[in-house]
């Protein structure tokens, strides 16, 4: 696959040096970086965001993390759909200054001071209410960055220099109204804007064995719906994911709740016919949470 500095050096290369037959000056070339932002229909992401503590520790999935920017073009914006914001109707962040929210306990201080100060973008809030005709969308001005978003974004854009957005999860709705909500936003991949869905494919923490918490491994369920939610993701067989619940007992217990799974559907609904899939931190830990993460197109 081609990296944005590959497609950065090809373009100087093939058009412009030619073009202005002179030595390009640093300006020219920031300007150059800027525009490029927009040329290319960005990929959407699933993260698989597990434990608050890859936050703050430095492991193979925060690698994975890391790693996949580099193959994104800068976006403009980031919207995120989080497992962690569920509400009663789909609301939007939209306040300039995001508050970055600890919504988790028992963890060390260190992880509460954390502090991600990326900024929101009140424009993009209302360009995603105007663009959703599913339902009407409220602009919200109380939540802020949950750890389902601060937690992995954070490793990707370390600078916070990127604005996020959130957009919450209607907890009265099912599989395919979200499926279908989240293909509404597919204009905005055109746009330079990066939507990411923060959850986890399998996800039981009923069943999690804290003992073994960073251990990679699957209990036998946990295995067989993640080697399926696979094979499904590559025939691109969405209909089959969407009717999760009718795939038998594995899924029931890899998704007791559909708050982690969701987030996956308004990936997928984003997929285009030609878009590849590339799966990465595709393990399981504590028996019962996979990390499996995609990058589509
Ligand atoms: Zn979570």
């Amino acid at each position: 696959m081609e990296t944005r500095k590959q497609f950065i050096r090809k373009t100087i290369g093939l058009s412009l040096f030619p073009l202005f037959g002179k030595t390009m000056r640093l300006s020219e070339l920031h300007n150059l970086k800027n525009n490029l932002k927009a040329t290319r229909r960005m990929p959407v992401l699933f993260l698989g965001h597990g434990s608050p503590m890859n936050a703050i520790e430095e492991n193979e999935f925060v690698k994975g993390f890391r790693d996949i920017s580099y193959n994104i073009p800068k976006p403009s914006v980031i919207i995120c759909i989080s497992a962690h914001w569920e509400t009663p109707g789909t609301f939007v962040t939209a306040t300039p200054n995001p508050k970055t929210i600890h919504d988790f306990g028992g963890f060390p201080q260190e992880l509460f001071n954390v502090n991600y100060p990326a900024p929101g973008s009140p424009e993009w809030a209302l360009e995603t209410q105007k663009l959703i005709k599913i339902t009407e969308v409220v602009l919200d001005d109380k939540w802020g960055l949950d750890h389902g978003s601060w937690s992995v974004i954070k490793h990707l854009y370390p600078l916070a220099d990127i604005p996020v957005i959130q957009l919450s999860l209607d907890y009265r709705k099912g599989p395919q109204y979200h499926y279908e909500l989240a293909q509404e936003l597919s204009d905005l991949r055109d746009r330079g804007v990066l939507i990411i869905g923060s959850g986890n494919m399998v996800h039981n923490l009923g069943k999690v064995a804290w003992r073994r918490l960073n251990e990679t491994f699957a209990f036998d369920w946990a295995a067989e719906a993640q080697s399926k939610m696979n094979a499904f993701i590559e025939e691109g067989n969405h209909d089959a994911l969407i009717h999760y619940t009718k795939l038998g007992t594995a899924f029931e217990w890899a998704i007791p709740s559909p708050e982690h799974y969701l987030p996956l559907l308004y990936t997928l609904a984003l997929q285009d016919k030609n878009d590849a899939v590339v799966r990465f931190n595709d393990k399981p830990v504590a028996g019962a949470l996979t990390m499996t993460s995609l990058k589509i197109g």
